[in-house]
């Protein structure tokens, strides 16, 4: 019988038969997986506290021979979702990446520098401000650590440099910026400094993100060409990303960039954060 002690988030959890709940996981060791917890509903001593939305937990798996699901033996809270549940914007950008985890990953195909990214991510939303930037970036990165990076700074037809000029064609057949010569003509005019910011932000901490230089005018194309970039790539649309949308509307992300006041909501925040696994983020 397989053994795993490895760290998880918790994606999501729906209640099985009369005392058992269903846990899907994003795992260090083993990536996405699900698992039946034994006497979860009928006792909330099993695993107190444990099993929420977006939880960190250090969990004890089982994979029994010949069974169908994992057996989640046991779970220790590491970190508790609770600060993203409760402020909208959080909520709904730790909701996409999570949604990514839990659609654009294979079950049981293992990932570990993709889960302490996700694991760093979510430590970064818990203090950080949720503005739109962050969401987008958030998104981008974690696109290209699926495998899905658009090519932002030379031409993803021929291979060149891009050009020296103000914009460039963005054509998502292609897999991202196009040149003169390469661009069909349909492909949206895009600034070549705004490509190159979203590359920077690619391997920026999110925290320094102020620094990228993206204004807030410019995160809105941002945002429509990465989800075109999204739905030809991947063959859907988020289900998150509607729901962030929404919010933006409501105005409960805020814009930031280059103006924006990026320090963090609270005065509380660890000042050893950065030394933690958010500093992958
Ligand atoms: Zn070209």
């Amino acid at each position: 019988m397989l053994e795993y002690r490895t760290a998880a988030v918790v994606l999501r959890t729906f209640d099985y038969g009369e005392s058992d709940r269903l846990v899907h996981l994003y795992t260090e060791q083993i990536g996405r997986v699900t698992a039946i917890a034994k006497g979860a509903r009928r006792s909330r001593r099993r695993f107190p506290g444990t099993l929420e939305i977006f939880s960190r937990l250090e969990v004890h798996l089982v994979d029994p021979p010949r069974a169908q699901l994992m057996r989640l033996e046991g779970a220790v809270l590491v970190e508790p979702g609770e600060g993203l549940v409760q402020q909208l914007g959080r909520f709904a950008i730790a909701s996409q990446l999570l949604e990514m985890l839990d659609r654009l990953t294979a079950e049981g195909e293992a990932n570990p520098e993709l889960f302490r990214f996700s694991a760093g991510v979510l430590m970064v939303l818990c203090e950080e401000r949720p503005d739109r930037l962050l969401a987008l970036l958030v998104l981008l990165k974690t696109l290209a650590r699926l495998g899905y990076r658009p090519q932002l700074v030379a031409c993803a037809r021929c291979g060149r440099s891009l050009p020296e000029r103000d914009r460039v064609g963005f054509d998502v057949a292609q897999g991202g910026a196009v040149c003169p010569d390469c661009a069909s003509g349909e492909a949206p005019a895009v600034p070549v400094w705004l490509l190159a910011g979203l590359e920077a932000g690619i391997r920026t901490p999110l925290r320094q993100r102020g620094e990228l230089g993206i204004p807030d005018r410019a995160v809105g194309q941002a945002e429509r060409l990465l989800s075109r970039f999204l739905q030809f790539h991947v063959g859907f649309e988020l289900r998150t990303a509607n729901f962030l949308s929404q919010i933006r509307d409501l105005e409960c992300l805020d814009g930031a960039g280059v103006h924006g006041d990026t320090a963090p909501a609270s005065g509380s925040v660890a000042a050893g954060a950065s030394t933690s696994p958010a500093g992958r983020a």
